[in-house]
């Protein structure tokens, strides 16, 4: 692969900072220096708007096939640099190469969504007497999109497939830990077809993002992150042009393992969900509540699985689990693994070993612990589990206890009585539900996204194309 790329994406061009600005990105692995990645000041902020709102104009005067023609293209040159976007978030964030196949994963929604650009229409109707109505659906002109760093390329596809399958223009603003995948691809946003200005990429930490979701001009935001900072932005957006704001929030997602469960799959499904990323995944099962019937076999089988986690440098393709993204995700896991020493008892996990891997931890399984424990009720992005006995039969008391939380991204639930499996989905209070399985990657036409404090409003499927377009009803008397 050629040089790592670190400069902004401005009208189809890489750009230098304005001022100069850059901040440094250290190897999740060894916290070695990767790269200064250029910070997007104001004078950038301001010229990736201006160019969005050229952009954008061309853009949407072309036909809906014209727009999906050059989608697909851009999915091609997507799924073919999968292995250097892997190399590059394996450096920034520590997922394994051989695990990441985001690239692949991506051009699947890029090329869903180019679909749905053929297909963008309002209707009609004549339902009121002397009146032809039309309900037209446009695009917003100028969006914005600001992800996360534990699925970068994923949450950009989420984000700017379905703005410009809409007709809009999009600024996306990459996460200051893992930038370095989204400025390699930015390139490819020319050579697909974009017209200048379309797709714009901004480097830079919350004060670049503080600048856009002030932004006058911008007229909807599309955020994955923190609970925290999706608070902030939408107190931003209420303080300037109130845009059209949609959170993708944080999680503390239950799993209910019932006595009747296939035991070995929620095993394997329950380590999976935990240590994959290393845990640093949104929809990550962290609560689990096992029937008392299974419990001791459950937990035995969840060490005896997480036994087999290699863990190493994320480039090796012998590594099954990376480390966390940085210093600051490591010391929040060891924080969490303190509490659990002392509210709890540490079944399994703990810092790994080797001192070259400076950030990693093993899958942690922390059991007796009090439901009012930090570690129990705290989103810790991070590879550490909580176990929970339950007896109730009913399924009253532990409903409540699963649904006893701020958020509600995702929970699952293991049994084979149907009839209990359909009344506990329905009852849990969560934007999905995993019905003998955890942590699905979601389907392409399923929407996604969080009830209570894990956000608002729907991302993928054809869900996720509504909120970046506007209605417009004309009424004509005839
Ligand atoms: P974060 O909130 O710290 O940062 C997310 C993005 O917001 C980054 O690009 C950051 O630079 C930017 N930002 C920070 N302060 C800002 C401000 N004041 N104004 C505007 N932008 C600002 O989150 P993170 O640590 O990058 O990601 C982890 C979080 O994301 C977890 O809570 C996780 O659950 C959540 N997440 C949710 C989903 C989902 O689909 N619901 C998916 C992935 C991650």
């Amino acid at each position: 692969m050629s040089q790592i790329e670190t400069r902004l994406w401005i009208n189809n061009e890489y750009a230098a900072p304005h001022n100069g600005e850059t901040f440094p990105i250290y190897n999740a692995f060894d916290g070695s220096l990767v790269a200064d990645v250029a910070v997007a000041g104001p004078e950038d902020v301001e010229a990736a708007v201006q160019g969005a709102e050229v952009g954008q104009k061309v853009w949407f005067d072309l036909s809906g096939v014209e727009r999906a023609t050059v989608m697909r293209r851009f999915a091609n040159l997507l799924r073919d640099a999968t292995k250097d976007l892997a190399r590059l978030d394996g450096l920034t964030m520590g997922r394994p190469v051989h695990t990441n196949d985001e690239g692949t994963r991506s051009a699947a929604t890029w090329e869903y969504y180019a679909g749905l650009a053929e297909h963008v229409h309002g209707t009609s109707s004549l339902l009121c007497p002397g009146y032809v109505n039309i309900n037209l659906r446009q695009p917003f002109g100028v969006t914005c999109g600001i992800i996360p760093w534990n699925l970068p390329v994923g949450a950009f596809a989420f984000k700017a497939a379905p703005a410009v399958a809409a007709g809009n223009a999009i600024i996306i603003k990459t996460s200051e830990k893992a930038p370095l995948a989204i400025a390699h691809l930015s390139k490819l946003i020319a050579q697909a077809g974009f017209p200048p200005g379309v797709i714009q990429i901004l480097h830079g930490a919350g004060k670049t993002g503080a600048l856009l979701s002030e932004h006058m001009k911008i007229r909807k935001l599309s955020f994955t992150g923190s609970t925290n900072t999706g608070r902030a932005i939408l107190r931003a957006s209420a303080d300037s042009n109130l845009k059209n704001v949609t959170l993708e929030l944080g999680g503390k997602s239950p799993t209910i393992v019932f006595e009747d469960a296939d035991l070995d799959q929620a095993i394997k499904d329950c380590a999976f969900s935990i240590s994959f990323n290393s845990g640093q995944v949104c929809i990550a099962s962290s609560r689990l509540y096992v029937h008392a019937g299974v419990y001791d076999s459950f937990v035995q089988g969840l060490v005896e699985a997480f036994k087999g986690v290699e863990h190493g440098n994320p480039q090796s393709e012998s590594t099954t689990m990376g480390p966390q993204a940085d210093k600051a995700q490591s010391s929040i896991v060891s924080n969490y693994i303190e509490v659990g020493l002392k509210e709890g008892k540490v079944v399994y996990g703990g810092k790994a070993d080797g001192d070259d891997n400076v950030n990693a931890f093993k899958p942690t399984i922390i059991t007796d612990l009090p439901d009012s424990s930090a570690v129990n009720t705290e989103e810790v992005f991070g590879p550490v589990l909580v176990i929970h006995k339950f007896t109730d039969e009913q399924e009253v008391e532990v409903l409540k206890r699963c649904n006893d939380s701020p958020y509600g991204l995702y929970s699952a639930v293991y049994t084979k009585n149907f009839d209990r499996a359909m009344r506990v989905a329905k009852a849990l209070e969560a934007g999905s539900v995993g019905v003998n399985c955890n942590s699905p990657f979601t389907a392409n036409d399923l929407p996604f996204g969080g009830w209570k404090a894990s956000g608002i409003g729907r991302e993928n499927g054809p869900n996720g194309l509504d909120p970046w377009l506007e209605y417009k009803s004309i009424y004509m008397r005839v």
